[in-house]
This record gives C-alpha cells, structure tokens and sequence, in this order.
C-alpha cells in the first residue's frame, strides 16, 4: 500500500471536486477528503447516492459539502462551463480534481464492441475529464497549489485482450495526463498526475471478476493515503507521473 501517514488538516481550506462521488472509490475519496478538512464537491449521476454522502459528511460534522448531480455521458460543454460559474461565485477557486469516474463498457473482442458502446465508454472516461478540465482550468489557476488525480487502470499502461474500450479510454486518461502536465511544467502551480488504485472492492471490480470473492481486494477507504498525498502539498512538485495506490 503506498506509504503516507496524512495530517488530519491536511486539507483545511481546500475545495476539492470529485466525479463518480457516490460509490465506491469515488465515495471514499469524498469522505476521506471531507474528513481531512476538505470542502468536497460530490458530482455524480445519481442524485441518492450523492445525497448519502452529503447526509453522511454533514453528519460527521466535516465541512459543508455542495451536491452537484451531473450525467458525465450526456453533459455538453455548457453543462460544465455553468457548474465552473457557480464553484467560481461559491469559492472563488478549486484546489484539487479527481476524474474517478468510469464506466467498464463490454469487455469482448475488439471486433464485437458495438460502435455505441464503445463511443459511450469514450464518452464518460475520457471526453468528460477533458470538458470538466478545461472548465475547471481558471478556478484551478485561482488556487495556491492545485492538483488533478486522474484514475487509471493496469490495462491503460499496457493493454490486454478483451479489456475494449475500457482500456484504451485509460490509455487516453494517461495521455490527457501527460499532455497537460507538460503545458503546466513550469508555466503554473498545477500539477497533474494519474493514480491507479489498483484491485479494490468495488460494484466495477465485481461486474469484471464475477467469480472472485470481494473480500480478497482491498475497500475503497484503505487506498486512500495515495489520494489524500496527492491532493495536499505534500505532492507539490509531482507533476507527471503515473502512479499506484496500492
Ligand atoms: P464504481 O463502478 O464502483 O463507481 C463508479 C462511479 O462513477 C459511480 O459513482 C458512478 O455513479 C460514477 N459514474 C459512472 N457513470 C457516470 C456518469 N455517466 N456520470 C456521472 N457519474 C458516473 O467504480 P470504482 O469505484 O471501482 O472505480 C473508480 C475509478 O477507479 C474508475 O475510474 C475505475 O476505472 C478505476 N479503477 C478501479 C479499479 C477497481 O478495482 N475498483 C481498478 C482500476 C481502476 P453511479 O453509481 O451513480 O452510476
């Protein structure tokens, strides 16, 4: 597991934005920022799942979060130039951007992924991070020392038979990582860096190893040291590179 011991305020002060907030990984990335004194916004497709999350942090007594349901397959820029308004007129600025959310899509030979699968895989994995970045782009210029985490995957560092579009959109999450932490070298305080979380007990893990007992993969919550190091000036200067949670 990678070795970080988090400050429980490492995070006081920071907004950070998170995709796919209401399961899995995403969720305890939410609720572990929240817990390390960040304001968390929860974006996500399904409102009761966000709405959990935000009952459980307020209950927990963590910062306010703000709820923001948003479906990232149907969204169209103007979709996402509104929501870097509103965070704009709410904080002013965002400190951290956790592209986590994804869809798996069919995992078959190349040559059986119906051109609407793949095109919806594409769609949510890797267009999205793209159009929620570049409206992001001022609110993260805005912040001290902003950082963006994208999820990756095994399969998007070297590909694998029967992983489809799936892998090949996280091949393009790492390229969209690469390209714009290079135009950030040295001309902001951004940095950019991919995370693979690695085998994790999740609803997208058991969908690909049915067969697998859930209990032989990690929970989302004990991943998290990688995330919180990412996200807090710990990381500063890492800017990049490809890493692993686990
Ligand atoms: P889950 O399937 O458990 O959760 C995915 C999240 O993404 C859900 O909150 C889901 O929302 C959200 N999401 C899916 N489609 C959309 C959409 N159209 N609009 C908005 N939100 C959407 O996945 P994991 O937690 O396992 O995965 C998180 C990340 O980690 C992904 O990027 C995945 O590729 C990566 N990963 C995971 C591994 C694992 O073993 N779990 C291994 C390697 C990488 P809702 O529930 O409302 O549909």
């Amino acid at each position: 597991m990678f070795d970080y011991n988090a400050p429980q305020d490492l995070l006081k002060d920071r907004v950070i934005l998170i995709t796919g907030a209401g399961d899995g990984i995403g969720r305890a990335c939410a609720l572990s920022c929240a817990a390390h004194g960040a304001t968390v916004v929860l974006i996500g497709k399904t409102p009761g799942k966000l709405e959990a999350v935000y009952d459980e942090i307020e209950a927990a007594g963590y910062p306010q979060p703000a709820l923001c349901p948003l479906n990232l397959e149907t969204a169209l820029e103007k979709d996402y130039n509104d929501l870097a308004e509103q965070l704009f007129e709410t904080f002013g600025k965002l400190d951290g951007l956790v592209h986590n959310a994804a869809v798996l899509g069919p995992r078959t030979l190349l040559d059986q992924v119906k051109a609407e699968s793949w095109l919806q895989v594409m769609q949510v994995n890797v267009n999205a991070p793209f159009l929620l970045t570049k409206a992001m782009m001022p609110l993260l210029r805005a912040a001290t020392d902003a950082s963006v985490v994208l999820l990756s995957s095994s399969v998007g560092r070297k590909g694998r038979a029967y992983w489809g579009p799936y892998a090949v959109s996280k091949f393009a999450v790492e390229g969209l990582m690469q390209v714009l932490a290079d135009e950030q070298d040295g001309t902001s305080a951004i940095r950019v860096n991919s995370l693979n979380p690695g085998a994790t007990r999740t609803a997208m893990r058991a969908a690909a190893y049915p067969g697998e007992p859930p209990e032989t993969n990690p929970e989302p919550a004990d991943i998290m040291p990688a995330f919180l190091y990412l996200l807090g000036p710990d990381s500063k200067g890492t800017n990049g590179q490809a890493l692993d949670a686990q």
